[in-house]
């Protein structure tokens, strides 16, 4: 029988990163696990929108974090890149947001953060192409961007397959193990029993039937949809990414000529399990990107839609993460429930991960995402209310 000191349940960014950090932190003998090609879960399906624009101190310092790391990726990682665009970020409101806007700016600048809150016209200097109607201020951290989650995965995973991480791919887990509450391991669908020490659950979108049986994963699987558009030539791009709180359009500029636009929408399909969700983009999509964009940009509203893709939110009732021991259970522990927003705070929340296991204080305090909080009647709260914006 296989026997390690650690066995991770997921490779896509939070579990790469938990693997790579934990051999790092040399937590022995470590076997990451996933049922399909390593990263081709969510994290293939990212906007690779890189922002520290948060409510709770929590969060800003895991972003925060994860986006100094992205920054001096050769210092820290050492192998690949994760392709870090520092273009800005923007998050225009309107008027009834903005003092929860001038408070989270303020907030995130008690941690250090280079973020400001600006007038319209400042808002125009950042992105000539926006329109302002119904804009009355905007967030901006000029050090926000993009990055690329596929370019992270491989690059934690070389590292780590270097320094000795063992990676199974379609290796399934059907079971995870237990002696009276303390995991002992896991089972593989093939039948394979694999002993370890610790397991943790970073399965995204998929925990609530790893841990069927177990505990019932507080989080809905929402639907979200990114299409492409594509620039005539010579079309003017937007420089930054910007998240309008007012149209609720996400845009950002990406290869080529082409432009990946989101729409937040009232009305998200909710998805049972994450296998139901479909990759191409749903009928309508179209429809539901257009209103929004010409209001915000209305130069770029009729380029043609060339494609695009669905993934899913695992949104939490807070709409934040859970990250701890899975309740009522030892040895066992979940990083999970990212709520759509995970990205960038995924090269800091693995070395938390590493450290929790390894029975160290992680340098970020993450009581505040224990998954047992909803149990316990708390929530953490969101500036603008509950959604990816957290
Ligand atoms: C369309 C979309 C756009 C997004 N855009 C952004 C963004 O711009 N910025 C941002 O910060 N965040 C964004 N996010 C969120 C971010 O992508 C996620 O928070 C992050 O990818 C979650 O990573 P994960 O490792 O938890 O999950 P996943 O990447 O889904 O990884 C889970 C892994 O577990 C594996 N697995 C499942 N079941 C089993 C099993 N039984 N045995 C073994 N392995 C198993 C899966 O195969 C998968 O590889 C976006 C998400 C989506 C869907």
């Amino acid at each position: 029988m296989t026997k390690v000191d650690v066995c991770v349940i997921g490779s896509g960014l939070v579990g790469a990163s938990t693997a790579n950090a934990l051999v790092r932190q040399g937590a022995g003998r470590v076997l990451l696990l996933d049922r399909g090609n390593a990263g081709g879960g969510d994290s293939a399906l990212t906007f690779g929108m890189v922002r520290r624009h948060y409510t709770n101190p929590v969060l800003i310092q895991l972003s925060m974090a994860g986006t100094e790391i992205l920054a001096h990726w050769d210092e820290e990682v050492g192998v690949g890149s994760g392709a870090y665009v520092p273009t800005g970020y923007l998050l225009p409101v309107p008027e009834r947001l903005v003092d929860a806007c001038r408070a989270n700016v303020e907030r995130q600048q008690g941690f250090g953060l280079d973020t400001h809150l600006l007038t319209p016209s400042e808002i125009h200097d950042v992105e000539p192409l926006l329109s302002l109607e119904g804009v009355a201020a905007a967030a901006y951290e000029p050090a926000g961007g993009v990055c690329d989650s596929r370019l992270m995965i491989d690059s934690w995973l070389l590292d780590a397959l270097g320094r000795g991480l063992e990676l199974r791919q379609h290796a399934p887990v059907s079971e995870i193990t237990f002696n009276g509450d303390r995991a002992t391991g896991v089972r593989l669908a093939d039948g394979e029993r694999i002993e370890a020490g610790q397991v943790v659950v970073a399965t995204g979108g998929w925990s609530p039937e790893v841990l069927a049986g177990i505990w019932e994963v507080p989080f809905n699987l929402v639907r979200i949809q990114v299409a492409v558009l594509r620039l005539p030539p010579g079309q003017v791009a937007p420089a930054a990414v910007t998240s309008d709180a007012v149209s609720n359009v996400v845009v950002r500029a990406a290869a080529g000529r082409d432009i990946w636009v989101v729409a937040y929408q009232a009305d998200t399909p909710i998805i049972s399990v994450r296998d139901d969700c479909q990759l191409p983009l749903l009928d309508g999509y179209e429809n539901a990107i257009r209103r929004p964009l010409a209001e915000r940009f209305p130069s770029l509203a009729h380029a043609p839609l060339v494609g695009g893709w669905g993934g899913a939110y695992d949104a939490t009732p807070d709409w934040h993460p859970l990250v701890g021991e899975v309740p009522g259970t030892e040895n066992l522990w979940i990083c999970a429930g990212w709520s759509g927003h995970g990205l960038k705070s995924t090269p800091a929340i693995g070395r938390v991960m590493a450290s929790l296991v390894t029975g160290q204080t992680p340098t970020i305090d993450v009581a505040d995402l224990a998954p047992d909080r909803f149990a316990r009647g708390f929530e953490n709260p969101c500036a603008y209310g509950p959604g990816a914006r957290a």
